[in-house]
């Protein structure tokens, strides 16, 4: 019997046996009270990783998205982003539901927002148009293919945006891929942002668990912001014991999710009908249009075979490379995707 080849995302990462491990024995409190000290060491180093003042664990990405939004605008603002972000598209409005901000989305061809088109939806605020409160850019980037902001790319946004008096948050959920692919220190693409999210849960393989990390001040009041939403946990050192050895282990493994999603395009991007562009992280994004086949029925074709492979929209497919995903999975998922598509090429043709 064959396992399960799960390209779907890279939350479906396990956590490893080390963290399983430090996870039995942490040392425990009561977070709320700021009295464990796994929480509290695992913020520690995570604010010293990223650069920053301080640090926050939240339980999901989609909440510290949330508590640097409200931290940064007033009810009424405009919150800037591309206009395939996670903010936008999967995080159930919660920019309008709890900021009461309104997203005023960018196009772009990559997810890759330059100041130019930053600076041409810019409002100042008066009495006809709300202001921009903040600019939200998300790296890497996952609906656009895992893309890469260059580090001059964000440079030249901060340092725009601090003249205009506008914060800067990153969704940087897979930043520590964004580091990996452009040979950055992760705390030198943090710089270029006000605050940062990243995901312990995605490639990092942690069961539970983000980090929302910024100034003293904001990681304070992001503290109030968590409680309100209910995400105050108590024991939560279980958690962060398991963050810690993601946020320190994990991301020397990168690289080879990295090489491990390219393999896959190069090898997609061989079968009849099959647009895939080379992807810079552990994203790929399969365009199957030419094969005349819907995605959504390639992605259930695959799942008979115990491929896992979403699709997300009628014509794209998209595969996710991560620490559970060996290159012999790769080498087999193609073959048995060459395989569907043939089948059903041939059915067509009966
Ligand atoms: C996964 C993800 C998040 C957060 O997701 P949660 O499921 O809430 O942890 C935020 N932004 C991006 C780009 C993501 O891929």
């Amino acid at each position: 019997m064959n396992r399960t080849i799960d390209l779907r995302s890279d939350t479906v990462t396990q956590p490893t046996p080390a963290m399983r491990k430090a996870m039995a024995e942490a040392e425990v409190g009561d977070d709320v009270y700021g009295e464990d000290p796994t929480v509290n060491q695992l913020e520690h180093r995570a604010a010293e990783i990223l650069g920053k003042e301080a640090a926050l664990f939240v339980p999901s990405g989609t909440m510290g998205n949330t508590i640097a939004i409200k931290l940064h605008t007033e009810h009424g603002q405009e919150v800037i982003c591309d206009s395939r972000s996670h903010i936008l598209d999967w995080e159930l409005s919660m920019t309008a539901w709890f900021s009461g901000c309104l997203v005023r989305a960018v196009p772009t061809e990559n997810g890759i927002l330059h100041w130019e088109d930053i600076r041409r939806v810019l409002r100042s605020g008066g009495i006809h148009s709300s202001a921009t409160g903040l600019i939200e850019i998300e790296n890497t980037h996952n609906m656009a293919g895992g893309t890469v902001y260059p580090l001059e790319v964000l440079r030249e946004i901060r340092g725009n945006a601090r003249s205009a008096g506008i914060k800067v948050h990153m969704d940087g959920a897979r930043i520590f891929n964004a580091a990996a692919a452009s040979g950055t220190r992760v705390s030198q693409i943090a710089a270029e942002a006000d605050t940062v999210m990243f995901c312990l849960s995605k490639g990092l393989a942690a069961p539970v668990g983000s980090i929302l990390a910024g100034t003293d001040q904001a990681i304070s009041s992001g503290r109030q912001y968590r409680k309100r939403l209910g995400g105050g946990m108590r024991q939560a050192g279980i958690l962060a014991a398991a963050g810690l050895i993601a946020l320190e282990e994990m991301p020397k493994r990168l690289a080879e999710d990295h090489h491990n999603a390219s393999a896959l395009a190069s090898a997609a991007a061989n079968l009849p009908g099959l647009k895939v562009s080379k992807p810079q992280t552990n994203i790929v994004m399969l365009d199957v249009c030419d094969t005349g086949i819907p995605a959504p029925d390639i992605s259930r074709a695959l799942k008979a075979e115990g491929v896992l492979m979403n699709s997300i929209n009628p014509q794209t497919l998209r595969a996710v490379t991560h620490c559970d995903i060996w290159r012999r999975d790769v080498d087999r998922a193609i073959k048995l995707l060459a395989a569907v598509l043939d089948r059903r090429a041939a059915e067509t043709h009966a």
